[in-house]
């Protein structure tokens, strides 16, 4: 029966959420747990003092729904995680690691959750449990033999709790080692450089409430719809408050076009809210082209600019006038792919206000200009002076629950001196100096037999990477891989050597530490730390937190040196009480959380003041993308479908873009369709010639509001297509949303 036997095509609807998503994300819920255990789930749901969506994150606004402060990804979140079946021994033995290669990612992340500690020992066909003391002690000592720290790579996903990241960090310098390869390097590193670069600081700016006061508000390169739901609420609010919304999207996304808000009267019994004032599909990666456009017709008239901010608040303007002016207004024009009215009429909205705040997610962060599409931004930004001011600055929207906090607590393979500093003074060692491996050097050195032992707290790592095989092949070649999880992944599947599953908490269980509840923190998109309380009794007893189990490796591998590991997890107060001590606006961490349950961190751009050398604001001259590599038809954008969170599969169908049934389809603009000859269905092979020759097979031709020359293709499927060696400059972020590649009929 062909892979495609249940795949649907419809045509995608007018308006998104609704009743639809309430009845949706009820059945998804209910298939998972019975209804008392989600009612009473999704009544603490982003609530204060309640769980924190282990989904993206969005921010809670400070006066909570009562109704619910989630959306329909939220819920298909938890019920992902709070599913009631177990994975353990007996699962294990019934499946050896080939059988289960077979299964499809959908169907491994619903076997259950992890029940207890598993090891594949070497030349072993599947996974048994294993003690934990023997587990750590098989950590402990790998991590003892090596000759060099670096020879270990430690991962993290971006759901880890602050109280864990930071204590990992600690645990990982302390053990000699830079190697802290996040999936932040996967997603908005380009954002976090060039933000730094130009403002000095590597986060958003804006708050929630500003999206009430904003005048016009800019959404490039994503799809709120489907990965920050409940944004769309902050845009309607924003559009009755007179915003004007402008969506820049090679994709037609429907939840850009309509939103019904199932929290109103008026989501259910009337048409919607029309959400993009102007949407403007631009050719896949040609932000840079229209940005510039921009900027050229901004500055043809000092009436459209603020001139004071940019006297007294910046730098380098003359250098960004000289480039542009070698550039001609129509050229720019035709490599955005836009009408020139289309150009003209959004650079007139902007010209009249300057209250503006740009989104934006990966359809700027991953290609191999980046950097420069959110240096480009910031220009924009500047010559209106839209930035540190209500209303207005930028807003990266970040897709992982806590993949900034992670970042805020020090995971990161090229910690800054400040940063090495801190620690050393804390805590009275000389952390590593030399940057670490990120994510794509880890998968180079894994290949270079440099990486003996790869370990994730969290995440999926193979799926999420670029160049499936090739990473594959890496983590092979390592003589013991371990894994933090709470359901089985596809990462499990494709082991070292030696490999160690270690069953964890997740975010809606009780963390029950000596006698005593637990709360873990997590940092919201804007900067928002705020406490997370988990309800549930955990699913299984062989269950431990993610600070413990660090602790316990710390311990095994360290030793208890001066660190009293074990003592750390004894009440997760106490880890707060270091991170108050070795990071900078943590100050009285546990007192503030427990007074307000959440506070807002230090942001110097939000308040227009710029952590630059220059102590300003700096303009930058940027690089149009560069044409894929010749003997490519196509430039393909790998996306999320709607039944999806990053690699975590919660169903096979993308409502919003009508496929039901099936993820190897390719979305293809109409004309390139009939000019090769192809109908909605057709079987196509996609590969391309980056060095190697790379390629997948058995995908469908879905036809789609998609520009002539863009494809686009759901990840991981797509991903065996995205060559190691194609990413961000500067950043190294993997380069998934601008990939050469060609379509064939085989069928
Ligand atoms: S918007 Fe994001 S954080 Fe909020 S409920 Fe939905 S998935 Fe969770």
């Amino acid at each position: 029966m062909s892979e495609h036997h249940h795949l649907r095509i419809e045509k995608p609807p007018k308006v998104s959420v609704g009743p639809k998503s309430v009845t949706t994300a009820s059945k998804m819920i209910l298939k998972a747990m019975p209804p008392w255990k989600a009612l009473r789930l999704l009544g603490k749901l982003n609530q204060k003092k309640g769980i924190d969506c282990p989904g993206c994150a969005w921010p809670d606004p400070d006066k909570r729904s009562k109704i619910g402060e989630f959306c329909e990804n939220g819920v298909k979140a938890i019920a992902e995680e709070a599913q009631h079946k177990l994975a353990g021994e007996d699962f294990f033995k019934l499946h050896t690691i080939d059988s289960l290669r077979k299964k499809s990612d959908y169907w491994l992340g619903h076997q259950g959750r992890l029940a207890q500690p598993m090891i594949k020992k070497e030349g072993s066909a599947r996974y048994e449990p294993i003690a934990w003391e023997e587990a750590f002690e098989t950590i402990g000592n790998h991590l003892k033999s090596l000759s060099h720290p670096d020879e270990a790579v430690f991962y993290t996903s971006g759901r880890t709790s602050n109280e864990a990241a930071f204590l990992y960090q600690l645990f990982v310098r302390k053990y000699g080692t830079n190697n802290l390869p996040d999936c932040s390097n996967m997603c908005h590193e380009s954002s976090g450089i060039g933000l730094s670069e130009t403002l000095g600081i590597g986060k958003g700016s804006v708050t929630l409430q500003d999206f009430e006061h904003a005048e016009v508000i800019l959404i490039f390169g994503q799809n709120p719809g489907t990965n920050h739901p409940r944004m769309l609420s902050s845009l309607e609010k924003a559009k009755r408050k007179g915003a004007k919304i402008i969506v820049i999207n090679p994709l037609k996304e429907v939840a850009l076009m309509k939103f019904k808000n199932p929290q109103k009267i008026n989501g259910w019994i009337s048409k919607g809210t029309e959400i993009a004032d102007l949407y403007l599909q631009i050719r896949i990666n040609e932000d840079v082209a229209l940005l510039k456009a921009w900027l050229k017709l901004l500055l043809q008239d000092e009436n459209n600019l603020d001139m004071d901010f940019i006297r007294d608040k910046t730098s380098g303007i003359e250098a960004l006038k000289a480039d542009l002016a070698n550039h001609e207004l129509e050229d720019l024009i035709r490599q955005s792919g836009l009408s020139k009215e289309d150009v003209l009429l959004s650079a007139h909205w902007l010209s009249a206000k300057n209250k503006i705040i740009a989104c934006w997610a990966m359809g700027l962060t991953q290609h191999v200009n980046a950097v420069d599409n959110i240096r480009e931004i910031v220009n924009l930004l500047l010559l209106k002076g839209s930035i540190g001011k209500q209303g207005a600055g930028t807003c990266p929207v970040r897709g992982h629950s806590n993949v900034q906090g992670d970042r805020t607590m020090g995971i990161w393979e090229r910690p800054t001196k400040a940063w090495t500093d801190k620690l050393k003074e804390a805590f009275n060692f000389d952390p590593p100096q030399s940057p670490g491996y990120n994510v794509v050097e880890t998968i180079e050195a894994m290949n270079q037999n440099k990486v003996s032992f790869f370990m994730a707290l969290g995440g999926n790592f193979l799926p999420a990477a670029p160049d499936t095989l090739y990473t594959e092949q890496g983590i092979r070649k390592c003589e013991l891989t371990v894994h933090i999880s709470t359901k089985l992944n596809r990462t499990h599947l494709a082991p070292g050597k030696i490999s160690l599953i270690l069953p964890c908490l997740g975010r809606t269980d009780k963390h029950i530490q000596n006698g005593k509840e637990q709360v873990v923190t997590v940092e919201n998109s804007m900067g928002v730390v705020h406490g997370s309380h988990g309800s549930l009794t955990p699913p299984s007893k062989l269950l431990k937190s993610e600070p413990e189990i660090v602790a316990s490796i710390a311990a095994a591998a360290l030793g208890n040196d001066d660190i009293n590991w074990a003592g750390l997890v004894e009440d997760y107060d106490n880890i707060r009480a270091l991170i108050a001590k070795a990071v900078n606006g943590f100050e009285n961490y546990n007192e503030r959380l427990k007074r307000d349950n959440g506070f807002e961190l230090p942001n110097g751009a939000r308040k227009g003041e710029f952590n630059t050398p220059s102590k300003k604001a700096v303009f930058t001259v940027n690089q149009l993308s560069e044409k894929i590599p010749d003997g490519h038809d196509y430039v393909m954008m790998t996306i999320r479908s709607h039944d999806q969170f990053n690699t975590t599969v919660y169903g096979m169908d993308d409502r919003y873009r009508g496929v039901f049934g099936g993820r190897n389809v390719v979305f293809m603009n109409k004309e390139d369709m009939q000019s090769e000859s192809l109908s909605q269905g057709d079987i196509v092979e996609l590969s391309n010639n980056y060095k190697i020759s790379r390629k997948v097979a058995g995908f469908a031709v879905v036809p789609y509001d998609i520009p002539k020359g863009c494809v686009a293709t759901y990840f991981p499927e797509a991903n065996p297509l995205v060559p190691l060696h194609l990413h961000a400059r500067g950043s190294h972020t993997p380069a998934s949303k601008s990939v050469g590649v060609n379509v064939r009929k085989v069928k």
